[in-house]
């Protein structure tokens, strides 16, 4: 009969053998928790401008978030990737819980974590930018806004409306006054054509907020200078739409928002549409009354 041999490993051998093991177990280890399993992600660009959420269900994602004590941004980046960005469905709580909230970690797992942060990154800089409403509260019921993202334009050539306007209920320029939603720098102040006499304020992580078509501006304001949150920049108007300076009267008494983050996503502007995070600064200062 053939006799195998069994080859002996000395036993500092064997010991080196376990450590090197452990050492390619944790590697792996760490790179799956970098790393997710690595589903590369393919949404539509054009999906992430629109954010296409309805004005309740990102209040649901809040509370839920809150319910679960998952970090609201973080939640909301895996629930618009599983989404789509809403291009897809909309569901209901019980389907949000069953399918969403009780996977989880299952769901989190399937994607490339360092391509999630460049979605995550975007949604929480926003997030935590807008700490006001552009509309001081005494005002509450003197304006009306909804989801204005997409509605075709035709000044200065077919485009869509990549912002979301807020509307004078009186339609009487020059009353209603506009506050700043975030701490940030005034980079733009003046006449521009399609947006009138416009301000734009760059935050400290370089998102960029744009508010177009005031009737005046505020004293003192120009260019360089720092602003905080809920100072008045100017007054509600329907200034733009001219190549003159001062043309008003073109189109209703309204404030147009723009919000263009900086991002990893894409080397061009990406205009984010406004209307989910309005809702819910909104919506957080409801609350706190
Ligand atoms: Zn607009």
């Amino acid at each position: 009969m053939k006799k195998y041999k069994v080859k002996k490993y000395h036993k500092f051998t064997l010991f080196r053998m376990k450590i090197f093991a452990v050492i390619i177990a944790v590697l792996i280890w760490i790179i799956y928790l970098f790393f997710g399993t690595g589903e590369s992600i393919n949404v539509e660009l054009e999906n992430v401008s629109a954010l296409k959420i309805s004005s309740d269900l990102v209040i649901e994602i809040r509370n839920f978030a809150e319910k679960y004590g998952i970090e609201f941004s973080e939640f909301f980046t895996y629930y618009s990737l599983e989404n789509n960005f809403f291009e897809n469905k909309i569901e209901s709580d019980e389907k949000i819980e069953q399918n969403f909230i009780m996977n989880y970690e299952k769901v989190k797992s399937k994607y490339n974590f360092k391509e999630v942060k460049k979605y995550y990154d975007l949604i929480n800089n926003i997030y935590n930018d807008i700490k006001l409403f552009p509309i001081s509260p005494e005002f509450i019921d003197e304006y009306i806004y909804g989801d204005s993202w997409g509605g075709e334009r035709t000044y200065g050539g077919k485009r869509i409306h990549k912002g979301c306007d807020i509307m004078d209920r009186e339609n009487i320029r020059g009353r209603i006054p506009i506050v700043s939603m975030t701490d940030g720098r005034i980079s733009n102040i003046g006449w521009n054509e399609q947006g009138g006499y416009r301000i734009g304020v760059v935050t400290e992580n370089g998102n960029y907020y744009y508010y177009a078509h005031f009737d005046s501006y505020e004293k003192g304001l120009e260019k360089g200078k720092t602003v905080k949150c809920g100072d008045i920049l100017g007054y509600m108007g329907d200034s733009g739409y001219g190549k003159e300076e001062g043309t008003k009267g073109k189109f209703p008494v309204h404030l147009h928002i723009g919000i263009c983050p900086k991002t990893e996503l894409t080397e061009d502007e990406l205009w984010i549409n406004p209307y989910p995070f309005l809702r819910l600064i909104e919506k957080e200062a409801e609350d706190i009354k």
